[in-house]
């Protein structure tokens, strides 16, 4: 392979190269949804990160088995032991079976992602369909001694663990500090210390996801089925395990402690994790009414949205940040990014053309050498797309006549949108009314703009100044340019 890639590693807080345990195949695990809710704008950006990781080692010509997995059962409300099941509880207020709420919202999800032009993974699998091999690993880690068995229930026993490894290897955590500080506070609970956490937990009587174990009827740890699930599908050691920086902790860090107690190694060469998303400088978080799903970004029906935004707009806006960044959304930024989407995907599109000449001082292959050393830097796109505009403005000053372009350059540049924009980025061209809000006023705009010409053409002017005029105050501005008319909301 002529690049070396380097990704950081949250392991090793540093940024390593590449190297896959058994080349070219390259095993990759990422987080997947709990499926009980509408998907939302958190589900998009790791969702987008690891679809670019996907996507770029299968470009350096890796085989990759990406599995990414549906959180069905397990996951309980606040994220810990305690509380109802996430699905369970929609199930309840739905009236619904569980089953039929997770396979509503998978279905939601898988829809999202297409429109997000997010590729499947090659593996999806559902936690509940590995019950019985969540068992085992209960049993194996109860076998090693690194859990015990209370009222019916399994916990993972993280002062015991941490005796002989590292409880904090991932997110530099003291366990020794979190054990001083939390020990006199227990006492109710049928766990030693508060921190160790569940692996297999007894169902009570209201609880319906339920299956038997030798324990008790009940069901798996939330954490048990990345280990479990990741081991099955991609080995005891793979390469990539990708997922939010909110799973961080305790999730991430209690999979390791899983999986090193049930076979004494480490499960994960490298961890990816991306940052999170605020809105308006904000967290994202249902109580405070930021809480934006997917749709209600493409159909533009929240209220703190100004307007709709189409799936490409929201990929490129999270394309233009790096992935260990944090993303705000605002209406300005999104604005900004779908106009910037626009002129990309039309300067491309004006490539084709363009009738070729004399070659002009401007380097495609220096371009394009640093759009890969851009990838090869831990998938930094922001770095790709700046370059990606310098070409832009090239292919905008060939098609205005300004320069000349030889058939080398074109081929060259026709040959970066198919390995960058198309297969890396995964930037489409979208097609007008491929959403509803948003491609209604173009739609309607472009009738507007053809009338306008039309009254010109036949020196109308009258007519066609009071389509500007009127359009004008209705908020509602149009430019005249070499490429036609462009209009943009004005206020
Ligand atoms: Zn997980």
């Amino acid at each position: 392979m002529e690049h070396q890639l380097k990704v950081f590693n949250s392991l090793t807080r540093k940024k390593e190269d590449f190297i896959p345990i058994n080349p070219p195949f390259a095993g990759m695990y990422v987080c997947g949804p709990t499926v009980y809710g509408d998907p939302h704008l958190g589900h998009a950006r790791p969702a987008i990160t690891f679809d670019i990781v996907y996507r770029y080692l299968l470009y350096l010509g890796y085989k990759v088995r990406y599995v990414r997995n549906i959180t069905d059962v397990g996951h309980l409300e606040n994220d810990a032991d305690q509380g109802e099941d996430k699905i369970a509880q929609k199930a309840r207020l739905e009236k619904l079976e569980p089953m039929e709420v997770a396979q509503f919202y998978t279905n939601r999800y898988h829809k999202y992602m297409d429109m997000l032009n997010v590729l499947n993974p090659s593996i999806e699998p559902h936690a509940s369909g590995h019950i019985l091999e969540q068992i085992e690993m209960v049993q194996k880690i109860l076998d090693k001694g690194m859990a015990y068995e209370s009222e019916g229930s399994v916990y993972f026993d993280v002062e015991k663990y941490n005796k002989s490894n590292n409880y904090g290897i991932l997110s530099g955590r003291n366990v020794e500090e979190m054990i001083a500080n939390t020990r006199e506070l227990d006492g109710q609970s049928d766990k030693h210390n508060s921190f160790d956490f569940a692996i297999w937990k007894k169902a009570s009587p209201s609880h319906i996801m339920r299956w038997n174990s030798p324990w008790s009827e009940g069901f798996p740890g939330w954490h048990l089925e990345c280990s479990v699930m990741s081991a099955k599908y991609l080995g005891e050691t793979f390469d990539i395990h990708g997922g939010g920086m909110d799973l961080l902790f305790p999730h991430h860090e209690s999979e390791i402690a899983q999986s090193v107690a049930a076979n004494g190694k480490q499960p994960v060469k490298y961890w990816l994790h991306n940052n999170m998303i605020t809105i308006n400088g904000q967290k994202m978080g249902k109580s405070l009414g930021n809480f934006i799903t997917l749709e209600e970004f493409i159909n533009g029906s929240h209220e703190s949205l100004e307007q709709a935004y189409s799936p490409m707009t929201i990929r490129f806006f999270i394309l233009q940040a790096h992935y260990r960044g944090t993303v705000d959304f605002s209406n300005s930024a999104l604005q900004a990014s779908g106009k910037a989407y626009e002129r990309l995907m039309k300067a491309f599109a004006r490539l084709e053309g363009i009738a070729v000449g004399e070659s002009s001082n401007f380097d495609v292959a220096e371009l394009e050498k640093d759009c890969h050393a851009a990838m090869d830097d831990d998938f930094n796109t922001p770095m790709v797309i700046a370059r990606l505009f310098d070409a832009v403005k090239f292919i905008n000053s060939v098609a205005e006549k300004q320069i000349s372009m030889s058939i080398e350059q074109k081929t060259a540049l026709q040959k970066i949108r198919k390995n960058f924009i198309d297969e890396i980025l995964g930037i489409k061209q979208e097609s007008q009314n491929e959403t509803a809000g948003a491609g209604l006023d173009e739609e309607l705009m472009k009738l507007i703009i053809e009338l306008r010409l039309k009254m010109r053409q036949e020196k109308n002017f009258a007519m066609s100044d009071f389509i500007r005029d009127e359009l004008k105050n209705t908020g509602i501005e149009l430019k005249d340019t070499k490429e036609g008319t462009d209009w943009s909301k004005t206020n």
